[in-house]
């Protein structure tokens, strides 16, 4: 399918989901199966919701299968295709929610992206975040500092000690050194900020890396260097990270490589990928399906943009 299509096919994904909306607002409920989503007929390059759901329930079972091994013969990836993404920010938001986010930390971000010359140009969507390096830069300027900042896990998780790093001189050499733009700092600010009470979503815990964190108590996260961790807690409890579950357009997957049963593995054995600046020796576990020439054209031109610290 040409990009075009594809992008036209989004268009009208969304006019129909504004019709849909429409009319639940209006007190008629929501869409049936003869409704608004069904008279537009499927959309093209969309997963198909049932197809979607056996997807996550085959992630769910391969991730159960990993956690059932020692933890150094596991190999977490991540997998993006951006020709299916419609730029919900689905993602962003549950990725915000689970992990209690403040103002100005975001850990997956969809920039949107133009493509080609003008008059000639479309847009495409462009799901990111921590890469989880193998030879991750920021492990290497952070630990100089303070060594344990940043650890590489045996099953490539890039974790943050955020202890350690609520020291500004580490946080911000982790931030500088990460050649994806995929760290930041936490100023403890919420979102409510100036108002005279904060809402009730700004003050509930967080679970990262299995602990118990009161951000708006003042407590870390607050104060440090952040960044996605594939919701390790998540994992631990056999769960799949959150902007996994909540992606409808089926555009990310995520498993364990090192199990050629695995979902992801199939993935990477069909399609040719691309990894993000790889050209770095930075090893990125995340990779973009990249099957014809047009997914690379919107590689490299994602790279412009991470070049200039966008
Ligand atoms: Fe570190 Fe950035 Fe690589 Fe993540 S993407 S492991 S933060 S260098």
């Amino acid at each position: 399918m040409e990009r075009r299509e594809f992008l036209v096919g989004a268009g009208v994904a969304a006019a129909a989901g504004g019709v849909a909306v429409l009319a639940t607002a209006a007190g008629e409920g929501p869409a049936s199966a003869q409704g608004p989503l069904a008279a537009a007929g499927p959309v093209p390059g969309r997963t198909p919701q049932g197809q979607r759901g056996t997807e996550l329930l085959r992630m769910q079972e391969d991730i159960k299968r990993a956690l059932g091994k020692p933890e150094g013969q596991r190999r977490w990836v991540m997998i993006v295709n951006t020709k299916k993404c419609t730029g919900c920010m689905a993602c962003v938001v549950a990725c915000m929610a689970e992990n209690v986010a403040g103002p100005g930390v975001t850990y997956r971000t969809v920039p949107e992206v133009e493509l080609g010359d003008y008059p000639n140009v479309s847009r495409i969507f462009m799901p990111t975040n921590c890469q989880h390096c193998d030879n991750p830069p920021c492990l290497k300027a952070a630990n100089a500092i303070a060594p344990g900042a940043v650890t590489k896990r045996p099953d490539g998780i890039v974790t943050f000690d955020y202890a350690k790093m609520k020291d500004p001189r580490v946080a911000e050499a982790a931030k500088k050194a990460c050649p994806y733009t995929a760290v930041y700092i936490d100023q403890g600010k919420r979102w409510t900020e100036g108002t005279p009470a904060g809402q009730p979503y700004e003050k509930t815990v967080g679970f990262e890396y299995g602990e118990k964190w009161d951000r708006a108590g003042g407590g870390a996260p607050a104060g440090s260097a952040r960044k996605c961790h594939f919701c390790l807690h998540r994992l631990n409890a056999g769960m799949l990270p959150a902007c996994i579950t909540t992606c409808d357009g089926g555009v990310t997957y995520f498993g364990d490589l090192d199990d050629a049963k695995s979902l992801v593995s199939e993935l990477l054995a069909r399609h040719q990928t691309l990894r993000l600046r790889a050209q770095l020796g930075t090893e990125p576990r995340v990779y973009y399906l990249a099957d014809d020439a047009g997914a690379a054209e919107t590689l490299n031109t994602c790279l412009a943009c991470h070049r200039s610290g966008f």
